[in-house]
């Protein structure tokens, strides 16, 4: 491309430049940048760490790190949830990046466990703490020597870099973590009879609902694990709850005594599965992300597995009214063409259900996905004619999927917030699903996972597609009749 740089009017050259990043040689450029990443889609692994904190009841998130990370990781759960957060830094500074973080965290914990009383502590790390080598285990063990926090309080800890992995990451390290720290040893083969429902990074409470409601009415003793439901959407009474719930202290404890595991998410909670399943021994299956009706239909198949409870009638009723739902919206939905970008459990999950719809998935990016996802994800498009267009890109950007969207079109972007200035610059609607939804509200209060959520999906993108032919019609296609 040239630029004339003796024009005296800089809009001749934006013009040319806004023109420029929309071709196939900008593309072919921007695809062989190595060295920059720009607007990635994930964040760092503290952040999903203080999510899954959040879901034991009583527990104070402790960040052992800097104070604006932890200000980050705040702000974007707010934003998200539109609810308070609570959690503490030790805010490490200039001198703890020198001589070490464990006076921080001794006065850290001892100020916190004195002002805000929590039930227990979950510690995880930033950056700084991970790059000089903080020991979390030792600085804890004398903090507890020198008085700081009593001898029996329970605290959880993980190790969290956050220049590995990404939130997915961190969710599933401090899970790891709350187990080899505060779960009971395993008493044989006696179990207490209760499925442990493991959801991995999930910012959506109206999802850990539903799970609990789909498992309750097959009649399963269940115990979601950790429960941030109400953490993360609690109620308004007038009266401030700085800890609103969440899975009991005493189930965690119990946790390794469960008649079986059921993990809803593969890639957020890898090393989990791995302890849970090959180090303890215990009855564990994972699920794709129960997002359409297929993965619902082998979701409950799967607890059906490992319990020998039957799917209720209620069920394959509500399973029915989704079925009406899709056959009511499919001509919405049928031959379009999307872009999705997100985390790896829920592009599986989302790309099944469009699949199933009709819908043509034709660029995924998944910034934080690796090689056995993109695997899966390609076996999956292959597995249906609508995928045959569909191209999965893993450690790649929104600014690769900016190019992409320029190059080779679509109908309509899928994925979270950040997607609206990629969706604005291409002409396309942008459908609000995933982590952080931060300039709608709600949306987190409807579930996207099981029947219920495969109708809310149907409605979301179905609805979105029609809204945008009404703004966009001529005078006389502007119908009262979609
Ligand atoms: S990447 Fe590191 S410095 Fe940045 S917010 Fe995360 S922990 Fe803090």
């Amino acid at each position: 491309m040239s630029v004339d740089t003796t024009c005296c009017n800089n809009s001749c050259d934006n013009q040319a430049i806004s023109e420029w990043i929309k071709s196939e040689e900008y593309k072919e450029k921007n695809f062989s940048r190595e060295a920059l990443t720009i607007n990635p889609s994930k964040a760092c692994q503290p952040l999903g760490a203080m999510l899954c904190a959040l879901g034991i009841e009583g527990c104070l998130p402790f960040v052992h790190g800097s104070q604006g990370c932890a200000a980050y990781f705040r702000n974007n759960l707010s934003r998200h949830l539109r609810e308070p957060v609570p959690t503490v830094s030790d805010s490490m500074t200039e001198d703890a990046a020198v001589f070490g973080g464990q006076a921080n965290m001794i006065d850290g914990l001892k100020n916190a466990h004195a002002l805000y009383h929590p039930a227990m502590m979950a510690v995880f790390t930033t950056c700084m703490a991970e790059v000089i080598g903080d020991d979390l285990k030792a600085f804890i063990t004398n903090a507890r020597n020198q008085g700081a926090i009593p001898e029996d309080f329970p605290i959880a800890f993980a190790h969290t870099p956050s220049f590995v992995g990404s939130h997915i990451t961190g969710w599933d390290n401090m899970f790891k973590g709350l187990l080899q720290s505060l779960a009971d040893p395993r008493h044989g083969k006696w179990t207490n009879g209760r499925l442990y429902l493991v959801p991995g990074f999930d910012a959506y409470p109206a999802n850990l609902r539903e799970y609990r409601r789909l498992v309750d009415a097959m009649g399963i003793p269940v115990t979601i694990l950790p429960d941030a439901s109400e953490p993360m959407d609690a109620p308004h009474t007038g009266e401030y709850e700085l800890y609103p719930g969440g899975t009991p202290m005493a189930e965690l404890a119990d946790a390794l005594n469960a008649s079986g595991f059921v993990f809803m998410q593969k890639y957020s909670t890898q090393n989990s599965f791995k302890f849970v399943k090959n180090v303890q021994k215990i009855n564990t299956e994972v699920v794709t992300m129960p997002i359409g009706i297929k993965n619902t239909d082998n979701f409950l198949m799967a607890l059906t597995e490992m319990t020998g409870k039957a799917v209720p009638a209620e069920l394959e009723r509500e399973r029915g009214r989704a079925v009406d739902a899709a056959t009511d919206a499919h001509q919405y939905i049928h031959g379009r063409r999307f872009a999705l970008f997100g985390d790896p459990d829920l592009l599986i999950g989302l790309v099944g259900f469009l699949l199933e719809m009709g819908g043509m998935p034709v660029h995924i990016v998944c910034t934080n996905g690796n090689a056995k996802f993109k695997k899966e994800m390609d076996a999956l498009l292959a597995s249906s004619p609508f995928g045959s267009e569909g191209k999965v890109y893993i450690g790649k950007d929104l600014w690769h999927l900016h190019s992409l969207l320029m190059t080779e079109p679509v109908d309509m972007l899928i994925g979270d917030s950040h997607g609206k200035y990629l969706a604005k610059d291409a002409g396309i609607p942008l459908a609000r699903v995933g982590f952080p939804l931060t300039d709608r509200v709600n949306l987190h209060r409807s579930p996207i996972v099981g029947y219920q959520g495969a109708i809310n999906l149907i409605s979301l993108i179905a609805n979105t597609f029609i809204e945008e032919l009404d703004r966009t019609c001529s005078d006389e296609r502007f119908e009262l009749l979609r």
